[in-house]
């Protein structure tokens, strides 16, 4: 059979199983192969019921000795089964799948169940488990060995996709031709690729499937390093400008900013300049946690870019950022006579024609804005340097909006304020160079972070007050996250702030800050806060990113729980960036286990990395950072929770081959480019669907 031949044809399934694959997108003899079982079940031997311990996740093998159900008011049934095992029994129970009674009922004989044992009122249980029923004629696939657990949905049996599978090892075409080379196969370890599909569905051991999966994950891992390798050695040769960065930038930086950089901040500006002098574009990520001083850095380029004659712009996320970018850096380059200038959405347009003339005749030398500068109209005279205040929010496509009104080929720098896990960042960045600020300003104390009860929250209000009168504290109180709607938001937070305002702290200066106010408003509002002419702020998540009022130190977030890992984490980090001691009170009642987990995570650490390796366990890569899915970032098999080594290893080779074979023209390399030009063409298709 070939690849891509119909799933129909696979020995044991036919045109109505097929058509039943096809809900798990399973079209074709090789959507068969590449299906992967998510879990394996050891069916040589089954635990005793009796040695089932609550909390366990475990298969259990048995008959089923009750069964019954029971329907309320024709809607809502549930089913209840004991299951022994000859010696023991355990419950078992379903709700509203009603036909799981008529299902156990028909069949009669032996039944594996997989579920979380749990300790009840009247001894094990099992809530929800999955169930197979094992046939008197069980296919040798079914029993007695580690069997292939896959995903499934609306109603698609478990045991026909492993008949299909089955039939897919057995008509792997001969001609199947394994991409990698048999030295790089040696070099990592990694089994033919026949065989590989054949021991990821049908292991014999366990070694066997974890290799298999390693082999298959690492072919995917392997193009997608590719893919980012040759994008950025084609980068490194392109033309682009060779700034020259006059000596005295450092100096004039030094001068103007009220401290001393980090070693850190010392070496990313190296390692930007040195980008910047080379004749190539520079594509560089610059991370660091947040409050490390990455803007102090971006204003070193942007420095650097001015003095050897160029123009720069910086786009932030938001609004109040690039105004809040504008107001620092307007501040900073002013005394240096440097013209700053601002471009957002909301201006006139009387106001937006006069910053577009001065960009554009080259009068600003430094722009700065959100996604309103890459719009039409916006041009410039010699724009040389573009810094994205990333935070995940541009994709890659504004990158190159922005770059595309540059001079010639300008050098771009990305900022990430969120720390992400580096299996991330290899698969989203893997074609930036990377600059880490690992080290944080001096004097810093680590936030004091308390997770209270909406029960507590007066008594949290009552300290608050206190550090307000004896040390003068100035106080951020986050909004809850409502709705996905600003005006819902708004509503909240205006609500907030009249109960604050009016009622709990009636004698303090009590401000509000809110997407829906107008440019104005906002500007007044942060800028009033920043004076210490308000003790509290009312405000949404509009303070998330980039917002810097070293002064401020306590924060209160409402229904904490509510927000994710990372929001939290940059939220928190709006304080704790003076010299005083920072407070981080979170109000809210966990209602599940992984709201539980973020609340504790939070009150554990403030390290950005943690908190990101921790979220990518919570939550699982595929809702992280605006990707919805792996399948976004182009992988079906790999898990970036699980296969981090396997990316490490896959990042390695890829390196080395392009460093050998930039073009991947060498006859050892010419499968590998086939698969990448289909991949490519797929991608297309995708796209544009
Ligand atoms: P980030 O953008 O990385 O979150 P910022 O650039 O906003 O961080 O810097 C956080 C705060 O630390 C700012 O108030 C900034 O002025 C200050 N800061 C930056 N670098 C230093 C330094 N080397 N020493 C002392 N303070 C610094
Ligand atoms: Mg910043």
């Amino acid at each position: 059979m070939r690849l891509d031949d119909d799933v129909q044809f696979l020995k044991g399934v036919g045109p109505r199983a097929g058509l039943t694959l096809k809900k798990l997108g399973i079209a074709t003899l090789q959507d068969m192969l590449e299906y992967l079982p998510f879990r394996y079940e050891d069916r040589r031997h089954f635990r005793a019921i009796s040695d089932a311990k609550p909390g366990e996740w475990l298969s259990l093998k048995g008959r089923i000795i009750e069964l019954n159900e029971d329907r309320r008011k024709g809607q809502f049934s549930i089913t209840r089964a004991a299951l022994s095992d000859g010696k023991q029994a355990i419950r078992l129970i379903w709700f509203n799948q009603k036909w799981i009674k008529p299902t156990l009922q028909k069949h009669g004989g032996e039944v594996i169940v997989y579920g979380q044992v749990k300790d009840a009122t009247f001894g094990l249980e099992m809530a929800s488990p999955e169930y197979e029923l094992v046939a008197s004629d069980a296919s040798p696939e079914d029993f007695a060995r580690i069997t292939p657990i896959y995903r499934l949905k609306d109603g698609v049996p478990q045991k026909l996709v492993r008949r299909a599978a089955s039939g897919a090892i057995a008509a792997i075409p001969p001609t199947l031709t394994d991409m990698l080379p048999e030295a790089l196969r040696k070099r990592y370890g990694l089994m033919p690729l026949q065989q590989a599909y054949k021991s990821v569905h049908f292991p014999q051991t366990e070694d066997e499937f974890v290799q298999a999966r390693r082999r298959l994950v690492f072919d995917e891992f392997l193009l997608l390093q590719l893919s980012l390798a040759m994008r950025h050695a084609e980068q490194g040769i392109e033309p682009g400008i060779g700034f020259e960065i006059p000596d005295t930038v450092i100096a004039e930086m030094r001068s103007a900013l009220p401290f001393d950089f980090t070693d850190a901040q010392k070496r990313v500006i190296r390692e930007i300049f040195r980008d910047m002098i080379r004749p190539h574009p520079m594509n560089r990520l610059l991370q660091g946690d947040v409050g490390s001083g990455k803007t102090a850095v971006a204003a070193s380029a942007i420095l650097a870019a001015v003095r050897a004659g160029y123009q720069a712009a910086l786009m932030a996320p938001t609004e109040i950022l690039a105004e809040q970018h504008y107001s620092n850096l307007k501040t900073l380059f002013e005394p240096l006579g440097l013209d700053v200038e601002l471009l957002v959405g909301k201006q006139t347009a009387a106001q937006k024609r006069k910053a577009i003339d001065r960009t554009s005749s080259g009068l600003a030398l430094v722009a700065i804005g959100t996604h309103a500068l890459i719009q039409e109209g916006v041009s410039f005279q010699k724009l040389g340097l573009v810094v994205v205040d990333e935070q995940h929010r541009f994709g890659v496509l504004q990158r190159a909006a922005l770059r595309m009104k540059g001079y010639g080929n300008p050098d771009v720098l990305v900022m990430t304020a969120t720390p992400i896990p580096r299996t991330l960042t290899l698969t989203l960045y893997g074609d930036l160079d990377l600059s880490v600020i690992d080290e944080m300003p001096p004097g810093r104390k680590p936030i004091k972070t308390h997770w209270k009860m909406p029960t507590e929250r007066a008594s949290v209000y009552r300290s608050v007050r206190q550090l307000i009168d004896t040390t003068k504290a100035q106080v951020y109180v986050v909004c809850p996250l409502v709705s996905e709607s600003e005006k819902m938001l708004a509503q909240a937070a205006e609500e907030l702030y009249r109960h604050l305002s009016e009622d709990v702290f009636a004698d303090l200066r009590v401000g509000l800050l809110h997407g829906q106010m107008k440019a104005k408003e906002k500007e007044a509002a942060m800028d009033a806060f920043r004076k210490h002419e308000l003790d509290v702020l009312v405000s949404t998540t509009v303070i998330e990113v980039g917002v810097d009022v070293p002064n401020a130190n306590i924060m209160v977030i409402e229904d904490a729980n509510r927000f994710g890992l990372a929001q939290l984490h940059q939220l928190r980090g709006r304080v704790g960036r003076g010299e005083r001691q920072s407070f981080c009170i979170l109000i809210g009642a966990a209602s599940t286990p992984d709201g539980e987990a973020r609340l504790r995570v939070m009150t554990e650490t403030t390290d950005g990395f943690r908190i990101a390796e921790e979220d990518l366990k919570i939550r699982g890569p595929g809702e992280l950072y605006g990707t919805k899915q792996s399948g976004d970032l182009g992988l079906k098999l790999a898990d970036l929770l699980k296969d981090g080594k396997v990316l490490e290893e896959a990042r390695q080779a890829a390196l080395a081959i392009v460093e050998k074979d930039p073009t991947l023209h060498k006859p050892e390399h010419g499968l590998i480019r086939k698969a990448l030009e289909d991949k490519g063409a797929e991608n297309a298709r995708t796209d544009v669907s």
